[in-house]
């Protein structure tokens, strides 16, 4: 069984803690790899290497820290598949999906690369007589990121880009399910030039967490996770005087309006709720048909297509989806599925009994696609977040039944609707409380240059990530007001200043 370790000054580092927690490979249900946990000593090296190359990289022309990146860049897009097949070996998604995963978090370093643009500060010539003001963009030092199991490269790759060109140095620490690619990443930037102890990794759990949100010299957390664990962190980080950005769970709802494009519909709905076997916190898990008639027929679209989902291992290229993530997940996406038929909700189409044709896969932790009609906003299935191929149908009268609905959950991270109305289509996302907008595109994933975040308790804490919010999380403002001794034109002033 193969050992997975940090890397804390572009080295493997294999720490002094003895804990240590099994990796799966999803597919087969066996456990190929063990990853270790870091200890609050192991912790404290990583950011004591952080801390001790901060002055350095922040003082690094923005532009040659921009080079870093760019070739960083490169050597993504020339071993997009060595990564792609890490994250299946450990996540189980499909290789394609898990390629798709590696461009969108590439498409992050690519922003990133702008840094010179996007450190510009502004200059305001002469606010007072012969008195200039101008303020820049600061790096805050040593700042962590701490990530979900359900993209382990994308959404390091939200934050550590951002923060490394905007002159941070940075101690991620990865999902303790699927920590192999957070490994490679780190060898590809020191491989890109990246100066020793700008970027490390620990590998961990609840230890090596509140090791960083306790740390004095940490001075932001980026979290991405589940929404209990996202508010502790928030909670804590900030009693603790840290910038923290935590993203929390979903519940993304769907509005199929009756002049919509039926087929359209179906088929996206599709990819955004079984895409990734629906560990997606953009996944649409709830389909909002507006009338009976339009309901009828979006069911009678989906049963074939969900019928006919190949499932099996992420690296069989027939593979349209792979198993969950592990055998705990798997039995929580199957109680839920449970509890909704307990509850009085159609199982019409049921992954329950799904086990894969592949020989040796039998073991896996698959499940087939599922599909509950009539559930209510009183299920545990609706209510919940499931992460799983589940889908939930929750028929309403009107557009405005379906707004209410999406306005009364907890969740407001993506929604979406189809329609062929534009009036509808403005209104909708006028006045949605929700931060990520879909008309006719089932998972509006804004790109790099624009900013990932919901709302309500889908976030905790005041910036987005990636694009300018990233920017501005990763950087404190400086204003300096400046006077030349010709400028001093009277004696000493006790009055309060006004520049004039
Ligand atoms: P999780 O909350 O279990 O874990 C996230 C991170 O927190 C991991 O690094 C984990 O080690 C750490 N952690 C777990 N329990 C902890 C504890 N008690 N104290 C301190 N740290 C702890 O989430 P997950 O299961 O890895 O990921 C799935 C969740 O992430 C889903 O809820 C999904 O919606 C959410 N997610 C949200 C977004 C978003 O942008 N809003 C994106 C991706 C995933």
């Amino acid at each position: 069984m193969s050992s997975i370790a940090h890397f804390v000054n572009n080295a493997a580092f294999a720490g002094t803690s003895t804990r240590t927690q099994p990796v799966f490979n999803p597919a087969t249900g066996s456990a190929e790899k063990q990853v270790a946990l870091a200890s609050v000593e192991d912790v404290n090296t990583a950011v004591a290497a952080a801390k001790a190359a901060w002055p350095a990289w922040s003082n690094t022309p923005a532009l040659r820290r921009a080079r870093i990146l760019d070739r960083f860049k490169m050597i993504l897009w020339e071993r997009a598949g060595q990564l792609a097949e890490v994250i299946v070996s450990e996540h189980g998604k499909t290789y394609d999906d898990a390629l798709g995963e590696v461009t969108r978090g590439l498409e992050v370093v690519e922003f990133a690369t702008a840094a010179p643009t996007l450190m510009k500060g502004e200059f305001s010539e002469n606010v007072g007589s012969g008195v200039d003001s101008h303020n820049i963009r600061q790096a805050l030092g040593v700042v962590a990121g701490i990530t979900p199991f359900n993209f382990p490269a994308m959404v390091p790759m939200w934050m550590f880009p951002v923060a490394l060109a905007t002159g941070n140095t940075f101690v991620l620490k990865p999902s303790e399910r699927d920590p192999s690619a957070s490994l490679l990443m780190a060898e590809w930037l020191k491989e890109a030039g990246l100066p020793d102890g700008v970027f490390n990794v620990v590998q961990g759990d609840k230890e090596a967490v509140d090791t960083l949100l306790h740390h004095s010299d940490v001075k932001a957390i980026s979290f991405v996770g589940s929404t209990p664990i996202a508010q502790y962190i928030y909670t804590t980080g900030t009693a603790n005087g840290k910038r923290v950005q935590a993203l929390g769970g979903a519940k993304n709802h769907m509005v199929i309006m009756p002049d919509a494009d039926m087929d359209m519909a179906a088929n996206a709905i599709m990819g955004a709720a079984y895409g990734s076997a629906g560990e997606r916190c953009m996944a649409i898990s709830v389909a909002v048909p507006v009338g009976e008639k339009t309901a009828d027929a979006l069911v009678e679209a989906l049963v074939p297509k969900i019928q006919a989902l190949k499932v099996g291992p992420g690296m069989d290229k027939s593979s349209e989806m792979g198993p969950l993530v592990t055998e705990a997940h798997l039995n929580k996406v199957r109680g839920y599925i449970d509890a909704g038929e307990a509850a009085g909700a159609t199982v019409v189409v049921d992954g329950r009994t799904f086990t894969p044709s592949n020989q040796g896969y039998e073991n896996g932790f698959f499940i087939g696609g599922t599909l509950l009609d009539h559930v209510t906003e009183d299920m545990t299935c609706y209510r919940e977040e499931i992460f799983g191929p589940v889908l939930s149908v929750v028929r309403k009268n009107s557009y405005q039944e379906a707004i209410d609905l999406i306005h009364g959950h907890e969740y407001a991270n993506g929604t979406a609707i189809f329609t062929r109305d534009g009036d509808v289509a403005r209104s909708f996302s006028n006045e949605i409380e929700v931060g990520m907008v879909g008309i006719n595109v089932p998972i509006p994933v804004p790109m790099a240059f624009h900013s990932f975040g919901g709302w309500k308790a889908s976030i905790f804490g005041d910036h987005a990530m990636h694009g300018m919010e990233g920017v501005r999380f990763y950087t404190r403002i400086k204003t300096t007001t400046t006077r030349w001794p010709t400028g001093m034109r009277s004696d000493a002033s006790f009055v309060m200043p006004t520049l004039g």
